[in-house]
């Protein structure tokens, strides 16, 4: 499932999207950061993940993500419909393989918003994909972040806390790393990325 502005003809020269990957803990603004480069940048796609996690007041099937059971995402499994996917806080994500490759072929660049995991088996397929991990300021300020969010139960929180710390080890594997302790320059080291791996490819 792709998000983009509009259907883009096949680019200039045949030349394939290029992939953005980005992945961070969960707390660390991650999304807040996504929503802003996307509305700067309309041409550039937004790959919308597939989960097996219920969606969370205010979240749109087919905007925020695809909802879909456990029986169905497992059958995506066994017909390699994913491009990667992972379990990730007990519930399955995944990036429909289909929908990148079109995006791909059609010349589009593409974001994606993955796990570490999920970034991993991206890389091996696509080695050319620029990868990004934004990490937040500090544990203590990530708690607090998660903890006013109040989306999620104190359990939940632990558990994002522990994957926290485990996706935070991974940083060194990602090509670009931006603390976000001020959103405005972390969207604007963020769009540098962006532009600087985009442009360069027209030359
Ligand atoms: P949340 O449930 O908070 O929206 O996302 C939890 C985690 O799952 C985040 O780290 C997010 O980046 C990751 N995630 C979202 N979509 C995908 C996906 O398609 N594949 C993988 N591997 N991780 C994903």
């Amino acid at each position: 499932m792709m998000a983009t502005a509009g259907g883009f003809p096949r680019a200039a020269f045949g030349r394939n999207g290029r992939l953005f990957v980005m992945s961070a803990p969960s707390g660390a603004g991650k999304t807040t950061l996504r929503q802003a480069v996307l509305a700067r940048l309309p041409d550039l796609g937004y790959s919308i993940s597939f989960t097996t996690r219920p969606p969370r007041a205010g979240e749109r099937n087919g905007h925020d993500y695809v909802f879909i059971a456990a029986e169905e995402f497992e059958a995506g499994i066994r017909e390699e419909r994913w491009a990667e996917w992972a379990r990730v806080h007990g519930h399955y994500y995944g990036t429909s393989a289909q929908a990148l490759e079109e995006a791909r072929a059609a010349g589009r660049d593409v974001l994606l918003d993955i796990d570490v995991q999920g970034a991993q088996q991206i890389c091996r397929r696509f080695p050319e994909s620029v990868t990004i991990f934004i990490m937040p300021p500090s544990l203590e300020v990530l708690e607090q972040r998660l903890r006013t969010r109040g989306t999620d139960r104190p359990e939940a929180i632990e558990v994002r806390l522990r994957n926290a710390r485990r996706e935070m080890d991974q940083r060194h594997g990602y090509r670009h790393i931006i603390v976000n302790d001020d959103l405005d320059t972390a969207i604007d080291t963020l769009m540098t990325i962006l532009n600087s791996n985009r442009s360069a490819r027209e030359n």
